[in-house]
Parts: C-alpha cells; structure tokens; sequence
C-alpha cells in the first residue's frame, strides 16, 4: 500500500473544495505548492486553491516556447487573483538545447524536449516542496484515468490531485460561477493549450488533448 493510500482514502470522499481545506491535515502548508500551465481552464483550479491558501507558490514553467497569448493569461490571472507566481526556467540554455536536437528540438525528439523544458526544472524546484497540487483530470488522457486524489508518482513525488474526478463542464461551470476568465486562444478553438510548437485546433470536444503534439503524444512527462 502507497504511503498515500489512507489520506487518498480520507480525500477521495470529498468534495474539490473540501480536499483542499483538509489537505493540511497531511501536509503543512508551507511545503506545498501548486503549478499551473496557464491553459484553457487553469484559472479555475488557482481560484480554488488559492482562495484557501493565498500565499502558496505557483509554479510555471517557462519553456520558451510559450504563445504570447498564454504569457499573457499568465500575467492577467495573476493579477487578478494575487497569485504569488514563480516562474521556472529550464536550465539548459536554448543554444544548447538546438545544439543537442537541431533547431526545431520539439520535431526531432519531443520527448527529450520535454524531459529538459519541462521535467528537468520542474523535479528541481519541487526538491523544496513536499507536496505538488495539480489540475489533472480522469477524463483528459488514458493515463490519468488510474490516478488517484493523491498518490505518489515514479519520480517519489506527492501528488495532490483536487478535481481530478471532474469533467469538463463542471470546470466550465466553476469558471462561470466564479467569473473567472479563459485563456483567450479558447475562443479561437484551442481546447487543450501548451507550448505553441506543438499545440494546434485539434479535433474538438471529445477530446480535448488532440491538439497536442500533432497526436502522437499525450503527456510531457510531468504527470506521469
Ligand atoms: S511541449 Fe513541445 S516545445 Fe514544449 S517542451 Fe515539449 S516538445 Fe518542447
């Protein structure tokens, strides 16, 4: 049995809200931090976070890949709710980074691409945390349908996975609800969105993580 195992039992019982009031209970509050993508629906998780634990750290990755579109979000999300942002940087430098896989790194070896954009710096900085909160959810890729609330993943880190068991519409429903806004590129058709090299339309509702990686892939790497 995971070391998760009893506390995901505890949390799995409650509501998005209530998991995140009693995550304290097993964890202390100041080894915990939350990472957003800035994606279509990530105001929605931070607002729920964050209304109970306004200080926490929020982890992004800037892969330098970004659209403007997204960076943008980021800053006017931020705004809005207060958010103490922390921005991540990948540590390989991006004249390294095209020396190692060429100069479109994202065609030739997306996997490495994300392992040193993505996965690299994100392993790094949660070295200081003992607790990552994330907005993944059952329904988004075949790997996330076994997760759990809270689980810990093969890298041993502790995940915390508040709205995992929701759908699309209840995010919707809570954005609305909330006025909280949506990445601008929604409107445009964009449904899952990451870094503009390998986000496109996508093939619409029913699956909403076509766009990435022209379908050949459906996770960076982070939440597996
Ligand atoms: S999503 Fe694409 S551009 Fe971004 S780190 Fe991964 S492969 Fe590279």
């Amino acid at each position: 049995m995971s070391e998760n195992q009893k506390p995901n039992d505890i949390l799995s019982l409650l509501t998005a809200d209530q998991r995140v009031q009693r995550i304290v209970d097993f964890f202390p509050v100041d080894r915990i931090a939350i990472s957003s993508s800035f994606g279509t629906f990530s105001a929605g998780l931070l607002h729920l976070v964050t209304r109970v634990y306004p200080d926490i750290p929020v982890l992004f990755l800037d892969t330098g890949f970004h659209f403007e579109e997204t960076l943008k979000f980021r800053d006017d999300v931020t705004s809005l709710l207060g958010l103490n942002l922390i921005t991540i940087k990948p540590v390989m430098t991006k004249e390294r980074l095209f020396s190692e896989l060429g100069e479109h790194p994202y065609k030739t070896n997306p996997t490495r691409c994300c392992q040193i954009n993505k996965v690299d710096p994100m392993d790094l900085v949660l070295t200081d945390y003992d607790l990552w909160i994330s907005g993944i959810r059952n329904s988004q890729t075949s790997n996330r349908t076994s997760l759990s609330i809270l689980t810990t993943n093969n890298r041993n880190q502790s995940k915390f996975h508040p709205i995992l068991d929701w759908n699309s519409r209840q995010v919707w429903d809570y954005l609305q609800e909330n006025h909280l806004p949506v990445h601008p590129l929604f409107e445009k058709g964009f449904t899952s969105i990451g870094c503009e090299p390998c986000t496109s339309l996508g093939t619409g509702e029913a699956d909403d993580r076509s766009g990435r990686w022209g379908g050949d892939k459906n996770e960076c790497g982070l939440h597996l």
